[in-house]
């Protein structure tokens, strides 16, 4: 791991830059793309190092992991943003909806039930992206190609603005550049602004390619012990 202040800062900087040339090789302004430093399985001491380089805006993939984690951080540092991007459970609504700022992984019916409610018994409502399931793979979460229309206008409705727009991840091991393309035009059909799309991996294509949030975990943080 690489959760040194000093490393996490030059994982920032580096990837900041990298943006930069991205949206300016796209005749994009940099401001447009949000980046998400995703901080799963780093400790709490990376994401203070990230808030301490300036960074403001989180993802993590599991609810519990992300509640013990930003707890504190949130308390040193009001601004921070939490960003879920991992599959969720209708079980873990609640929690999800409390500490939540962005739901990415909203993708399918009885978890939009899930959120509904629990948002009621909240009193907020995080902002809301639809992942879609791109590639069409089986067993990967996502609303499945054939269904997406249909979800995302059930969404929009339910949820009005809230619904900000669709996220993706790409069949591993393949030019990403197609599924982006997709996933824009799905966005752009159904006249969502945001689209979360690019990892370490492929973060330009998708900034030249639309992207709205990036993202990024492992180029900043250095490599996940494996779980
Ligand atoms: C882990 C994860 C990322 C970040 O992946 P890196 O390759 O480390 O940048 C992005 N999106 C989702 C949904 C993830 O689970």
């Amino acid at each position: 791991m690489n959760e040194s202040f000093s490393d996490v800062a030059a994982g920032l900087a580096a990837v900041r830059a990298r943006m930069v040339a991205a949206a300016r090789a796209a005749g994009r302004p940099v401001g447009d793309v949000t980046l998400v430093a995703v901080s799963k399985t780093h400790p709490e001491a990376a994401v203070r190092a990230a808030v301490a380089g300036g960074q403001m805006v989180f993802g993590e993939n599991r609810v519990q992991e992300a509640a013990g984690k930003f707890a504190g951080v949130r308390v040193a540092a009001p601004g921070v943003r939490l960003h879920l991007i991992g599959g969720l459970q209708t079980n873990k609504a609640d929690d999800a909806v409390r500490i939540a700022d962005v739901i990415e992984s909203l993708d399918r019916p009885k978890l939009a039930d899930a959120i509904a409610a629990a948002a009621d018994r909240a009193g907020r409502l995080p902002d809301l992206l639809v992942q879609v399931n791109i590639g069409d793979e089986a067993q990967k979460s996502g609303v499945p190609l054939d269904a997406a229309d249909g979800f995302i206008r059930g969404c929009r409705a339910r949820f009005g603005e809230k619904l900000r727009g669709l996220m993706c991840i790409p069949p591993a091991g393949e030019d990403p550049a197609p599924y982006f393309r997709a996933l824009a035009a799905m966005g752009e059909a159904h006249g969502l602004a945001w689209l979360s799309m690019g990892m370490s991996g492929d973060f330009e294509t998708a900034i030249r390619l639309g992207a709205t949030h990036v993202r990024v975990g492992s180029a900043i943080f250095g490599a996940r012990a494996k779980t």
